[in-house]
């Protein structure tokens, strides 16, 4: 808590090149690459970073396969462009998958035309992928022995990537690498407003949630990237833009692993979208659905449930249908669609494009982010890089990267080091991972601190957590350097604790405790019972200056 406390009173107490009033994906490139340009950074968001819609994804990092449909090739291209760069640049993280794609009798398109449509988006992707391939009804059930192929024509297979932790993880490691560079960054800071200052910056009118205080901040540029609630805050702070947002909702339901083969499992659903079975650890995390709404708050109905369910059994043939009983962890989110406001009611969300858009208003020296994917986040850093540039922050974009993992030689001595402590022989009984892999793969360069510990204490390789894979090592660099305000901030997005596991099971695990006292000291009961006890879950689902 140390390291919110420090940065509440910098961002109190300093003048900022930008201030970013939101820490979802979003925010989270803009601060990490505005912070490697040398600028004067600020982030703030009303709950935990990534705590609305960028912990709700797919966890996929591709390149919009069935955006092909709306003739979207240019969309396809950049989001392409973006996965193939993140899995250059996080090779532990962002991971290639086969997806396997089985098309229903009487699909509208032949599966000819879709095997076209895979290969052109394989040239779109600079065939920076396997190839994909036609599958027979025979091939279909050798590769995957579960899908019903009674009800299917032919199979289809290809490559794009996924996130092989989780998309809130992945944020914050964004977040992280801003602070590393000097970004003094906040959760649980709601902005209510913005006002212009006599110089031509802003003073935002900021809340504490934890303590209740209310402060301002000054800044140079605004950075508005609060998402599905831009609007509102763009309301607050009296801009005009030429776009606004649309709300779709997107629900996913996480089931017991239901296949050992490790591939996307691709469907069309009753109403022609995509949908898909994807391996989540040692868990399946199935969905999604796109309904309008017009609240961005939103949470998962019945009829959701029932939909993502009735579909699947439909497809695959599992011993025994999937029910709610068999439901651990459920995901619930709305999409920002960037939309012009001349748009009016903007028809069929289903429909509508998934491209960001980036407003810049000069004079007012303020940014607005609509829309976007998680895949497009190196796109969406850049791009604010040269606004804030037009803004008159300096020169463009720096040479060298602002993102990634660390180089080769790094690597290569952390595995080094890793491997005389033993980490390679500790191995997940779940998913087989070394712990060595484990720890570099979430924690990259920072890994090191754990070897630290370890080195120390070889007892620290032990388990915290039971049957959570959370080692000893971790804790006590989780409680300085990762912004834990709240468990669930650690159970389900600095880790993804508790989409594997039962909140009942959970409850359970020795070393949760433990790990809540190392976590919040004197305040563990409190933000353990808060947790199980639901609170945590209803103030995330707080609208902060909603539609
Ligand atoms: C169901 C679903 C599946 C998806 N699947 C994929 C996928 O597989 N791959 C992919 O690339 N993309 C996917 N997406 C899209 C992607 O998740 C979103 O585009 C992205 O997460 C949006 O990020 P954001 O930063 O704009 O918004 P958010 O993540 O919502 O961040 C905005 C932040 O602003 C904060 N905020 C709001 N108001 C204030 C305020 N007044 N003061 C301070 N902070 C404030 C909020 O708390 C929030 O954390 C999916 C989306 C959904 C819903």
């Amino acid at each position: 808590m140390q390291l919110r406390k420090n940065n509440l009173e910098r961002l109190e107490n300093e003048r900022f090149d930008a201030l970013i009033v939101g820490g979802g994906i979003n925010g989270a490139v803009s601060a990490a690459s505005l912070a490697a340009r040398g600028l004067k950074v600020g982030l703030i968001d009303a709950r935990d970073f990534a705590g609305f819609t960028s912990q709700h994804s797919s966890n996929l990092v591709w390149g919009g396969i069935k955006y092909m449909e709306g003739y979207e090739f240019g969309l396809v291209s950049g989001l392409c462009r973006s996965r193939n760069e993140l899995l250059r640049s996080f090779p532990s993280t962002v991971k290639e998958i086969r997806f396997l794609m089985t098309i229903n009798k009487q699909f509208r398109f032949h599966p000819w035309v879709i095997l076209a449509s895979t290969w052109l988006y394989w040239l779109l992707g600079r065939g920076r992928t396997r190839i994909p391939r036609l599958l027979s009804l025979r091939q279909i059930k050798r590769l995957e022995p579960l899908i019903n192929t009674f009800i299917s024509t032919a199979g289809i297979e290809y490559s794009d990537a996924f996130l092989h932790d989780n998309d809130a993880r992945f944020v914050f490691n964004f977040v992280r690498s801003a602070m590393d560079r000097g970004c003094a960054a906040a959760n649980y800071v709601e902005s209510t407003g913005a006002a212009r200052t006599q110089d031509g910056g802003w003073k935002i009118a900021a809340r504490d949630q934890v303590g209740g205080r209310e402060f301002s901040i000054e800044t140079r540029v605004l950075i508005n990237a609060c998402g599905a609630f831009v609007d509102a805050h763009n309301r607050l702070s009296g801009i005009e833009t030429e776009h606004r947002h649309l709300f779709s909702k997107g629900i996913h339901l996480i089931v017991p692993r239901i296949s050992e083969t490790h591939r996307v499992l691709a469907f069309f659903a009753d109403d022609e979208r995509l949908f898909f079975a994807i391996p989540m650890a040692n868990r399946t995390c199935i969905g999604t659905t796109d309904t309008q709404v017009d609240d961005p708050v939103t949470r998962v109905s019945d009829d959701d449930r029932d939909f993502v369910l009735s579909n699947i059994n439909a497809r695959l043939d599992l011993a025994s249908p999937l029910s709610r009983q068999d439901i651990i962890a459920e995901r619930c989110g709305v999409r920002p669609l960037a939309v012009r406001r001349a748009q009016a009611g903007a028809g069929d969300v289903q429909q509508l494009s998934r491209r960001h858009v980036i407003e810049i208003d000069v004079d007012r020296r303020h940014v607005s982010i609509f829309g976007g994917k998680l895949t497009d986040c190196l796109n969406v850093g850049a791009e604010i890089s040269d606004a804030v540039s037009k803004l008159g922050l300096g020169p463009g974009r720096v040479a060298g990267k602002w993102y990634g993992e660390p180089g080769a030689a790094e690597r290569k001595s952390y595995y080094a080091r890793a491997s005389a402590l033993g980490l390679d022989d500790i191995v997940a009984g779940d998913t087989g991972e070394a712990l060595s892999v484990r720890l570099w793969r979430r924690y990259a360069g920072n890994a090191q601190a754990m070897l630290d510990a370890i080195e120390r204490d070889p007892s620290l390789r032990e388990p915290l957590i039971e049957n959570a894979g959370i080692r000893r090592c971790e804790i006590d660099y989780l409680a300085n350097n990762e912004m834990i305000v709240k468990l669930e901030d650690y159970l389900r997005r600095r880790s993804k604790i508790e989409l594997l596991l039962p909140r009942s099971v959970l409850r359970q695990s020795a070393g949760l405790f433990e790990a809540c006292e190392k976590l919040f000291g004197d305040e563990a009961k409190q933000r353990f019972d808060e947790y199980f006890d639901g609170e945590t879950a209803a103030a995330n689902n707080t609208s902060f200056g909603s539609e």
